[in-house]
């Protein structure tokens, strides 16, 4: 990096140090570029300090929580009113692990060479960034820049935020005591994983859907399951139905509801948690300075080497198109770097797992059943129940089903779908299977071992080419 008398200049700047942002600013330090990464809030981003991590730290939590009221049929017996839940001393125990892997996100960006700035940057020109640092202004000139500045949630104006009864994600993460009743707007995978573990914690949880079912985005079997579980947990479910009005009244949320079926309906909550989607941080950033195009929703389109309408300039995470999750915002960031040092990288893979941390889980990759049909596919499937696993029920996570989605005539895998137990873990043998084009025969054939979850995949293919041992295979 070299000092000029106006501005800074190095190889790169990454604006936004999330999982996008800070993996480009260290493959680009490994790949020996100058690289100053630019951040206003801390390392990590939304996922390391309001996303995935502490919610799933929530939910793990409460997993661990409920399971105390379950675990004497296995003989284990707790003296009646001995387990409680105290989120104040959760919070401190999930600013310990945000707080560890901050300290590991910068000392990788310092081992790497990446000089971290903590600051607001905006786009001066095509060639320069300004950063607003709170007590001075810095320039850097660059040859290359990446931004990452990642999104927020959206809150529609009549569901106006006020952080204490109306609240985002991140307040919900924030709370100190678990609300007696709390409404979640949006049965999405935030609203759905959140529900269920404050309805663990003790909460009754109300999800409110607009549209026919809860996470419409997946198949709908996976969902059904996932509304069964719900209601098991004694969550109420109210689907195709509306939020006209939110008014916080002497301390409460009274919320108007529309539903065909119920026509109005007046619902009194402690908090109400809007998830209703996420918009991506693009207008405060001088991209009009630096001749940057965003799409009539904001986001910036890219090609598959993250480049924006300005070669020199690329795009990645949530910014982007496509899903809004952490390891596609990696991958993009990886990519980016070895493209701007020369590298033959491309992010041209369809195969974006995503993981739904719900009880029990739901994890996929590749095309469902319905969209390989869609798609022209003669499709053949096969689903393998949690119940006939071994290990599943004597870890007492029987429920859910393994599918394989193959073509019919090669038996080619299209798509791997779990919902159950460990799904989050199980998806990574169905990206490597489908990033290696295995057909069924390669998972049928391959040993899997005993007694693990990792059988359920063994028997969905074995099952699609009609020779599953451990369920009766249809004639
Ligand atoms: P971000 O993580 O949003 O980071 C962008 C960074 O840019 C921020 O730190 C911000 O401060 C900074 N920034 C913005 N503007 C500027 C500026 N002008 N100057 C300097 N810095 C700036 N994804 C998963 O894959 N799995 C999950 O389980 C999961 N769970 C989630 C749970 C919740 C509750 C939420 C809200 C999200 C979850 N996500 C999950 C989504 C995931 O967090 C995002 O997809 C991911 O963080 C996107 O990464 P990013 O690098 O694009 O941006």
């Amino acid at each position: 990096m070299v000092v000029g008398e106006v501005a800074v200049e190095t190889d790169v700047v990454v604006i936004g140090g999330g999982p996008g942002g800070y993996a480009a600013a260290i493959r680009l330090g490994q790949l020996g570029k100058s690289v100053v990464l630019i951040e206003k809030a801390e390392l990590g981003g939304v996922c390391l300090n309001k996303g995935c991590i502490p919610s799933k730290a929530l939910i793990h939590t409460s997993g661990e929580y409920h399971k105390l009221s379950h675990i004497s049929k296995m003989g284990i017996r707790l003296p009646q009113g001995e387990s409680s839940f105290h989120m104040n001393e959760w919070q401190g125990w999930k600013s310990s692990i945000i707080s560890q892997l901050n300290k590991g996100v910068s000392h990788l960006c310092e081992a790497n060479g990446v000089t971290v700035v903590k600051g607001a940057a905006t786009f001066l020109s095509d060639d320069r960034i300004g950063v607003e640092t709170g007590h001075d202004f810095e320039t850097f000139k660059f040859e290359n820049a990446i931004i990452a500045t990642g999104s927020r949630p959206f809150l529609p104006g009549f569901l106006e935020r006020d952080g204490t009864h109306i609240l985002d994600s991140t307040d919900l993460l924030q709370l100190t005591e678990v609300p007696e009743k709390l409404a979640i707007i949006g049965g999405g995978y935030i609203g759905m994983e959140m529900g269920m573990a404050f309805s663990k914690l003790g909460a009754k949880v109300t999800v409110i859907e607009a549209a026919e079912r809860i996470l419409p985005q997946i198949g709908a079997a996976f969902s059904q399951e996932i509304q069964k579980q719900a209601k098991k947990l004694g969550m109420t479910i109210k689907t195709s139905t509306k939020v006209e009005t939110a008014t916080v009244v002497d301390g409460r949320v009274k919320l108007r509801l529309y539903s065909e079926k119920a026509e109005e309906e007046l619902l009194v909550q402690d908090k109400v948690l809007v998830t209703i989607g996420r918009i991506p941080n693009t207008e405060k950033i001088g991209l009009t300075q630096a001749d940057v195009h965003v799409d009539e929703r904001g986001y910036i389109p890219v090609d598959q080497s993250c480049r924006t309408n300005r070669p020199h300039i690329y795009a990645i995470g949530d910014v982007t198109p496509g899903m809004a999750l952490a390891h596609r915002a990696a991958k993009q960031g990886v990519v980016a770097a070895e493209v701007i040092s020369g590298l033959p990288s491309a992010n041209d893979s369809d195969l974006v797992p995503y993981v739904i941390f719900t009880e029990p889980q739901i994890a996929g990759v590749g095309l469902t059943k319905e969209e390989a049909e869609q798609l022209g596919y003669q499709v053949k499937s096969a689903a393998f129940p949690y119940a006939a696993n071994g290990r599943a029920l004597a870890t007492d996570q029987g429920s859910g089903f393994a599918e394989v989605v193959v073509d019919a005539e090669s038996h080619l895998l299209l798509g791997m779908h779990v919902v159950g137990a460990e799904a989050s873990n199980l998806i990574g043998e169905g990206v490597l299977a489908l990033e290696m084009s295995a057909r069924a025969e390669d998972l049928s054939m391959t040993m899997h071992a005993h007694p693990t979850l990792s059988e359920v995949w063994m028997e969905a293919a074995a099952s699609v080419l009609g020779h599953a041992i451990h369920v009766v295979n249809k004639k």
